[in-house]
């Protein structure tokens, strides 16, 4: 995690900046949101705090609007996609939440239905 602390090496940094090209979605003051590039729904968009932050285990209450920011955002983006039928939200944390990329991202899914528990 300590390699992408200032995040010149990350790639969901690249895609804020654009060097990385990206599907926008949706872009506010403080969050940038995306298609996934390997979709695991009809509906798979990634949103980004543009402050490079490598995981949800190092938030502090500092970041609790930018958090709740975050989600309120996956609501409205979920309304202008039309999943009025539901939707899923899932921020994957460290090695064991299956987490890969060392910038903190809520993916949000819909389009199908979902099954639980996840994988
Ligand atoms: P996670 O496994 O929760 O860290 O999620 C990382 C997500 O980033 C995966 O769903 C990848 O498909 C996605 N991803 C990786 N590189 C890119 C990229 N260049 N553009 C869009 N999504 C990406
Ligand atoms: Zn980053």
């Amino acid at each position: 995690m300590m390699r992408y602390a200032d995040g010149m090496d990350c790639i969901f940094c690249k895609i804020i900046a654009g060097t990385i090209p990206s599907k926008k979605v949706y872009e506010d003051g403080q969050i940038y949101a995306f298609a996934d590039i390997d979709p695991k729904a009809p509906v798979h968009i990634l949103l980004v705090p543009k402050k490079h932050i490598p995981s949800l285990a190092v938030t502090d209450p500092a970041d609790a609007q930018l958090l709740g920011q975050l989600q309120l955002a996956a609501g409205k983006i979920a309304d202008e996609q039309q999943l009025s039928g539901g939707y899923r939200t899932v921020i994957n944390t460290g090695l064991d939440g299956g987490q890969t990329v060392f910038h903190l991202h809520l993916h949000l899914l819909g389009g199908r239905q979902m099954h639980w528990p996840p994988g």
